[in-house]
């Protein structure tokens, strides 16, 4: 079975609700392309607005982060029910910018991918090695651990319906991108980690993406890899560029 590519954007902390809707008309056009499943993941103020701006097209919403309560006293936090009743559909976890800024645990992010399974959310889990990490040519082993501890627990046929991102640290927000080949290399990695994990079946069907200064320019090259089923991509998806970046096959 070939794997459907998903396209994701990560808006990080950008767009206020009024610019998010503006956003979301100049790019509902332009990110026509059945062949592909197409994401927004924006900022949790701008989820409502968002989803009702994309009612009635091909875009689903991501959330940017998650809690792993169901709900309670945690000041500031948003729960997967909150993020369910809104019309979230995925949500992005262990982003590394998650991990370094708000010290996130790989333990952390596993909790969060539970959770959101058992809510009907699909997560989106990063992972990528610094350029410390990859020059001391540990990138593997590093991915593997983050990999191994965020899929605890999770079931082979919940594991299926999951995407990977697969972001080198040192390609995020830097206009260097991983070779295709470098890319290529890693996700097959991935690839074989689940399998080792589960089983061939669940490494055929994970869909497992790239991130790290995706624009419109490389994206056919890297989404053309074996591995490769799609990307996770920040600056780019808040430009109408996003809509090339989608239709990079046409
Ligand atoms: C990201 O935010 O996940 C990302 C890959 O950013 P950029 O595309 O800007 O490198």
């Amino acid at each position: 079975m070939a794997r459907k590519k998903i396209i994701a954007g990560n808006w990080k902390m950008n767009m206020t609700p009024s610019e998010a809707v503006a956003l979301v008309e100049t790019l509902k056009p332009l990110v026509q392309n059945e062949d592909v499943d197409v994401v927004f993941g924006v900022p949790a103020i701008d989820i409502v607005p968002v989803v009702e701006a994309c009612k009635g097209t091909n875009i689903a919403v991501a959330a940017e982060n998650m809690y792993f309560e169901e709900s309670g006293a945690y000041t500031g936090e948003i729960s997967p029910k909150m993020l369910v009743d809104a019309g979230v559909k995925y949500v992005i976890l262990g982003h590394s910018e998650r991990r370094d800024y708000f010290k996130e645990t790989d333990a952390d992010v596993n909790k969060k991918v539970l959770k959101a399974i058992e809510h009907g959310i699909t997560p989106i889990m990063c992972c990528g090695e610094s350029l410390e990490q990859r020059e001391q040519g540990i990138t593997m082993d590093f991915i593997r651990q983050q990999v191994k501890i965020g899929l605890q627990n999770v079931t082979a046929d919940q594991a299926k319906k999951m995407v990977i991102a697969y972001e080198p640290i040192w390609a995020i927000g830097t206009g260097k991108t991983a070779t295709s080949e470098q890319a290529e290399e890693v996700c097959k990695g991935i690839r074989q980690c689940i399998a080792e994990i589960y089983d061939d079946a669940t490494a055929a069907e994970i869909r497992i993406q790239y991130g790290g200064s995706v624009n419109a320019g490389n994206a056919a090259e890297l989404f053309a890899m074996e591995d490769i089923d799609g990307g996770l991509v920040g600056g780019a998806s808040l430009k109408p560029d996003f809509g090339k970046i989608v239709c990079y096959n046409k």
